[in-house]
């Protein structure tokens, strides 16, 4: 063995049995609860694991048995409570819908080529922006599209203003992103991670396994998320629209225009706009179809423990000054360095914000919220009558009302459609005309029941 690797290995294992990548096998893999957010390979010093197609880990090379791949992973056990008095010096309350949150805003960018190429209002470009050319990071941590297989994501350390606004837009599938940490540990920083909430819990644990390069991730920008899609669900939607993902050039989830939708161009220059119904509604039901089942047990959406947590602002929700909102990005202030990084950036020109009062945050942010909690506490009490394994988040798993286990159980129901002939012809129904009718009939009756009182 090499000095480096004796070294490592001294440091980590001091004082406690060695623990290793067959640990988190163990522990995290073979049990279901890898969230495949890319921590694992990104901590570890020897670069010996990456990542299948599915994004689950593999290891490639010889384990040192440092530990941190699996001390650092956050698919068994995040202590939100912990995270909670460190970040914030307060108890964690598991049901609170917003989470800690200072202010909270919506905005877009100065620049208006930005704003336009954003998911929602290219707030979180323009910040990573901001950031980049006022020299306060090195670079980074995002997700692109792969130029060789141009419908599908990959991770990038964006180093220069082009790979940032290229690198613009969300992308709803599972991408082991944190894998950009390894090459982060390589050069100076600081940086900032665009980051999803299991991702976050993974980047805050970090801050004790190995806190050198923990300090070099000095922005934790996260973006709101519902639940996150199997690799093969965009990819899916292609096949049963019969187009060949290989014949395409670009593959947008959010292309098109404000909101957008799934988008993709042909090699031979065709574009084609994958479906007329709204992204939020296509995606409700693509996360029925493709959605994670680690994901399902995840109860944080509005990324909790992130130092800003940025998602879609849905102006259709407000009939005064706030409807005129659309290109634009929600932000929730948690910590000194999002509220720093939002006044700074507002005061230097980046960026226009203006504060959403707590009695106007949006009905669609808060259903969603309120679903991931209630389905999630369902799911996690189940398991635990059940005796299966399931992230422990080191808190008291609340009740839930029999509206709530009602709605969890509607929406567990979608689940046959999971069957491949069932969600082929889920999928052929979604993104046809008859989808569309069905769509519009399904907004007429939440309509009327919101009229009549319903939430
Ligand atoms: C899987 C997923 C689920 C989401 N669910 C919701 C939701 O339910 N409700 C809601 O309001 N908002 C949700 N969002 C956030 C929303 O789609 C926008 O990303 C967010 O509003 C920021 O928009 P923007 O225009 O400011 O970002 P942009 O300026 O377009 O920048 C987006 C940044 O995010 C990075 N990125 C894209 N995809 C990923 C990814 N998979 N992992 C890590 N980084 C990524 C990009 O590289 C880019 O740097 C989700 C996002 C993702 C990726």
């Amino acid at each position: 063995m090499n000095e480096i690797k004796q070294q490592k290995q001294g440091e980590q294992v001091q004082g406690r049995p060695k623990r290793g990548y067959a640990d988190l096998e163990k522990e995290v893999i073979d049990l279901g609860l890898c969230a495949r957010c890319g921590i694992c390979s990104g901590v570890c010093p020897v670069d010996v694991i990456s990542h299948n197609a599915r994004g689950y880990p593999e290891l490639t090379g010889e384990c040192i048995q440092c530990g941190r791949c699996v001390d650092t992973c956050p698919g068994a056990d995040v202590d939100f409570p912990a995270l909670s008095r460190e970040l914030f010096g307060k108890e964690y309350d598991p049901d609170s819908t917003w989470g800690e949150q200072r202010r909270v805003v919506v905005g877009h960018p100065s620049d208006d080529t930005v704003r336009k190429n954003g998911a929602s209002g290219g707030l979180t470009t323009a910040l990573l922006l901001y950031l980049l050319k006022t020299g306060k990071i090195e670079g980074a941590g995002v997700v692109g599209m792969d130029p060789e297989y141009p419908s599908r994501p990959k991770a990038i350390l964006a180093t220069t203003e082009e790979e940032l606004r290229a690198a613009a837009k969300s992308k709803y599938t599972i991408v082991p992103s944190m894998e950009v940490l390894s090459e982060m540990r390589k050069r100076k920083g600081p940086f900032a991670v665009v980051a999803l909430p299991c991702q976050i819990h993974g980047l805050r644990k970090m801050v004790k396994t190995d806190p050198a390069l923990a300090g070099k991730v000095k922005y934790i920008l996260g973006l709101y998320c519902h639940y996150n899609m199997e690799p093969d669900g965009h990819l899916d939607c292609l096949r049963a629209l019969g187009i060949d993902p290989d014949e395409i050039a670009v593959f947008e989830f959010r292309g098109g225009g404000w909101p957008g939708g799934f988008r993709a161009v042909m090699k031979n220059g065709e574009e084609k706009q994958l479906h007329h119904i709204n992204i939020k509604n296509i995606m409700t039901v693509m996360l029925r179809l493709y959605g994670s089942k680690r994901c399902y047990m995840c109860t944080d959406a509005l990324c909790e423990f992130g130092d800003v947590g940025l998602g879609d602002f849905w102006a259709i929700d407000y009939d005064d000054e706030f409807g005129d909102c659309s290109w634009s990005t929600m932000a929730s202030e948690r910590t000194d360095v999002g509220r720093e990084l939002l006044e700074s950036a507002e005061r230097d020109g980046w960026i226009e914000i203006r504060d959403i009062p707590p009695d106007r945050y949006s009905r669609r942010t808060e259903n969603f919220t309120r679903e991931k909690k209630t389905e999630g506490f369902v799911r996690l009490r189940r398991f635990d009558r059940q005796n299966r394994p399931r992230p422990d988040f080191h808190f008291e798993v609340p009740s839930v009302s029999l509206k709530g286990h009602l709605m969890a159980m509607t929406y567990a129901s979608f689940g046959v459609f999971r069957q491949p002939k069932l969600r082929a012809m889920a999928l052929r129904i979604l993104f046809s005309p008859f989808g569309s009718l069905l769509d519009r009939l399904n907004t007429w009756r939440k309509e009327v029941f919101l009229k009549f009182g319903g939430n």
